[in-house]
């Protein structure tokens, strides 16, 4: 794999989140408190109202991405890196590619493999079987 390539094109959190969104939903958004497709784009923040429970959410509540200080574009890189290389990857060799700490190297590490094992999280495992994964370079 060409993790230049990797690393240019999910450089930027908003063409990770379209690329989630595009992966989780398709063409509608799914509120995920309630499943009503009832809801609108916020767009500046990336995030969606619900008009049935009246809630916003953005893509990644719910799964494993929500709720953390890593970037979407790390977390893409791990989990590209984890795909790739599956059990043989170390937390070590994911410090070293993400420049993170050894024990949020080894956190995510932990994460991933759990969500990757469970089913409502299965989409992520497609996240990068699809090759327009490389986008955000420039081009609209
Ligand atoms: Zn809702």
């Amino acid at each position: 794999m060409d993790v230049e390539e990797i690393s240019i094109g999910l450089a930027d959190q908003g063409a990770c989140v379209t690329h989630l969104e595009r992966v989780r939903w398709g063409d509608t958004p799914v509120c995920p408190y309630c499943a009503s497709t009832n809801t609108y784009r916020l767009r500046q923040e990336y995030r969606h109202h619900c008009n049935a429970c009246r809630k916003s959410f953005s893509v990644t509540v719910g799964t494993i991405l929500h709720d953390t200080r890593l970037p979407l574009p790390k977390w893409f890189r791990a989990i590209r890196l984890i795909v790739d290389a599956g059990n043989t990857l170390s937390a070590k060799q994911l410090q070293r590619d993400l420049q993170v700490s050894y024990k949020t190297a080894w956190s995510i590490k932990q994460r991933l493999r759990e969500a990757m094992s469970r089913e409502d999280q299965a989409w992520l495992r497609t996240l990068f079987s699809d090759t327009s994964v490389h986008l955000g370079n420039g081009e609209r």
